[in-house]
């Protein structure tokens, strides 16, 4: 079970596919969102209305009211919430429109969970709604049999000392002090190596990969890859349930 913090930010999907939008509803749950979803225009107009969410993810294309014109009625009636709008058109007239019609950002289909959670984050960050894992707070932090102790700079795993880059140190850190969570690479990248969303997340994998020769060449691995989304430490689950 993973241990979700209060404080996540609720966002609405707004989606008139049933496919796209169970993918996007479970990969955001499973990072942690609270997630309302509605399948047409006015329908989301009405659970904005309900729900306060603080970001919504519109489709352009919906049954009723397009998105375009979902977005200007919130603005007309003084509703600022970030719009990411999820299209399958890629014309440059359309992004205009889009963001022209007070939308923040667009995703064009198809596209990948772990794109879309790039996305949402960037904008929650530039409208200081963003969701901010919690820092470490203790010096000696363990889980399982791992042990990092934050002054002396150490590690050990079953009792052995670890020896770890500062760099694998400070991503070892971060990942304990979000064990059970699933953390998105955006996420990772921006505490871990201060990067903005432009930053290049193939950098984590790499890291992930040393770390994974130190910390996990012992038993059980700790750190999992949940696919399209980030990374993970907690103990395996059972054989057939893994991600
Ligand atoms: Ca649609």
């Amino acid at each position: 079970m993973i241990d979700q913090p209060a404080d996540r930010p609720r966002l609405l999907v707004v989606e008139d596919e049933p496919s796209i939008c169970a993918l996007l509803e479970s990969t955001l749950r499973l990072t942690g969102y609270e997630v309302g979803s509605a399948g047409t225009g006015r329908a989301a107009l009405a659970e904005i209305e309900r729900s306060n969410p603080q970001l919504v993810l519109l489709d352009v294309m919906l049954p009723d009211l397009d998105g375009f014109e979902v977005t200007r009625r919130l603005r007309v009636a003084g509703n600022d919430i970030p719009v990411l709008f999820l299209t399958a058109r890629t014309g440059l007239d359309d992004r205009i429109a889009g963001l022209g019609a007070g939308g923040d950002d667009y995703v064009s289909k198809p596209f990948s969970p772990e794109e879309v959670l790039l996305r949402i984050e960037a904008i929650l960050r530039r409208t200081g709604a963003r969701a901010t894992a919690p820092e470490p707070e203790h010096t000696v932090r363990r889980y399982a049999d791992l042990e990092l102790d934050a002054d002396a700079h150490e590690v050990h795993r079953a009792g052995q000392y670890v020896r770890l880059s500062p760099t694998e140190f400070k991503l070892l850190a971060y990942l304990m002090a979000n064990a059970g969570r699933v953390l998105t690479k955006a996420q990772i990248l921006d505490h871990v190596w201060n990067y903005d969303f432009a930053g290049d997340s193939r950098i984590i994998d790499t890291y992930i990969r040393y770390l994974r020769k130190k910390i996990d060449s012992f038993h059980p691995p700790l750190i999992h890859t949940v696919r399209g989304v980030g990374y993970c430490l907690r103990l395996p689950r059972k054989a057939g349930g893994g991600q």
